[in-house]
């Protein structure tokens, strides 16, 4: 039986009215309350959340979620005018692309054991399908697309602000560009061509030398003072040591054109997917958040950078979560271990990885069966304990989008 006890939870709680409308979270204690008072139903338990069983139109207010989208982690924030009501990074799932050669490898293998077949090649519909895209990139816009529309779900959240690159291509082709997208009076213009800069030379110092310093800057190729443009092919980067000696004297710049910036990059083709997705999200960039940030002092994280892009500024900040994704159901039957007779699954265990359980009065998380699941190994977060199953319980199945 899957129980939850009240007092593992430890972030705010989710909840919804009578009419299933989302409401502002709660605390854990205020949560503990109504469900002890029969006032309210659990109706998700990862992440936790409640709903209202007595008619109440509740508490709103207007929610901004800000996305800070990335390859690797995803910052998330949904900020109101007073506060931060849900702050989290998302961890990506960078195995995709390996599991699918596997898999092309043991689909190969046992395609050539079948020795009097055809050869057949470019036979799938899928490969020729225009705008597919590799698995790898279709599970990030998926990935992302689902913890937009997952959060949108669990609270009001009534305006979507997404970061999708560092530099606005399109205003920099025509600085003129007045959108009202872009929340913000102050001229930004050359900090978006600086990060176009700094994106084109891929974040390394162009002078061709050695021993460069990790600070990067950008350099006028025409002195400004000479009359050099801001355009980016007047630009460069170099990193703070070379750029105090080149304007020292001590070596010249021999660089005449630039290439300019391969623009079919995996974000950009996540970019379109997600605007095409949610044609109501207000589109911010990497240099704008950059500004804001520094102007309220705040630090680089991705949960940080996602608190800005939601306009968070002074508000109260909430706790940190953290969301993986786990696999729903690994279905490979058959692992082949070098050095070893490969391993064959018979029986799928009770307890699977991620799954919480709790052992002696404590919640752990599963780390995998051991010995013919008659153990298993299972982790509190700092270290890791194998202890028999006989005395763990399970508390919740973990499946999908998983928020620590
Ligand atoms: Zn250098
Ligand atoms: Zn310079």
């Amino acid at each position: 039986m899957l129980t939850i006890k009240l007092r593992d939870l430890k972030m705010k709680v989710f909840v919804s009215n009578k009419q299933g409308e989302t409401l502002m979270p709660c605390s854990p204690r205020k949560a503990r309350i109504l469900l002890e008072g029969g006032k309210a139903d659990v109706v998700k338990r990862n992440p936790f959340a409640i709903q209202l069983v007595h008619g109440s139109t509740g508490y709103k207010q207007n929610l901004t979620l800000g996305v800070d989208t990335g390859h690797n982690e995803v910052g998330l924030s949904v900020v109101s005018e007073t506060k931060e009501v849900f702050s989290a990074v998302a961890k990506m799932r960078n195995d995709i692309a390996k599991k699918m050669d596997t898999r092309r490898m043991y689909r190969r293998q046992k395609r050539n054991q079948l020795r009097y077949r055809k050869p057949r090649f470019l036979n799938r519909a899928a490969s020729r399908r225009k705008g597919r895209l590799a698995p790898s990139v279709q599970w990030k816009v998926d990935a992302h697309i689902r913890l937009i529309n997952q959060l949108k779900a669990l609270l009001p959240i009534t305006k979507v602000v997404l970061e999708t690159g560092t530099f606005d291509m399109a205003k920099m082709k025509n600085p003129e560009i007045t959108n009202a997208q872009y929340q913000q009076g102050v001229q930004y213009g050359f900090e978006n061509v600086k990060a176009y800069v700094l994106s084109r030379d891929r974040y390394q110092c162009q002078c061709k030398k050695k021993g460069c310093s990790n600070k990067l800057q950008v350099h006028h190729i025409k002195f400004r003072s000479k009359g050099g443009s801001d355009a980016p092919n007047n630009l460069i980067t170099l990193c703070e040591k070379h750029h105090k000696a080149l304007h020292a004297g001590k070596f010249e710049l021999n660089v005449k054109s630039h290439k300019s910036l391969k623009s079919a990059t995996t974000m950009n083709i996540i970019r379109r997917r997600l605007l095409r997705y949610f044609p109501e999200a207000i589109e911010t960039f990497g240099y704008i958040t950059k500004a804001n940030r520094y102007q309220h002092t705040i630090e680089k994280t991705h949960s940080n950078d996602a608190f800005v892009i939601a306009g968070g500024s002074h508000q109260k900040r909430a706790k940190e979560r953290i969301i993986r994704f786990k696999r729903k159901n690994n279905r490979s039957l058959q692992k082949n271990r070098n050095g070893y007779a490969p391993a064959i699954r018979k029986q799928r265990y009770a307890i699977q990885p991620k799954d919480l359980v709790r052992f002696e009065g404590n919640q752990y998380q599963a780390v995998g069966m051991q010995n013919k699941g008659a153990y298993l190994k299972m982790t509190d977060g700092v270290k890791a304990v194998v202890k028999s199953v006989k005395k763990i319980e399970i508390v919740f199945h973990q499946k999908g989008v998983i928020y620590a």
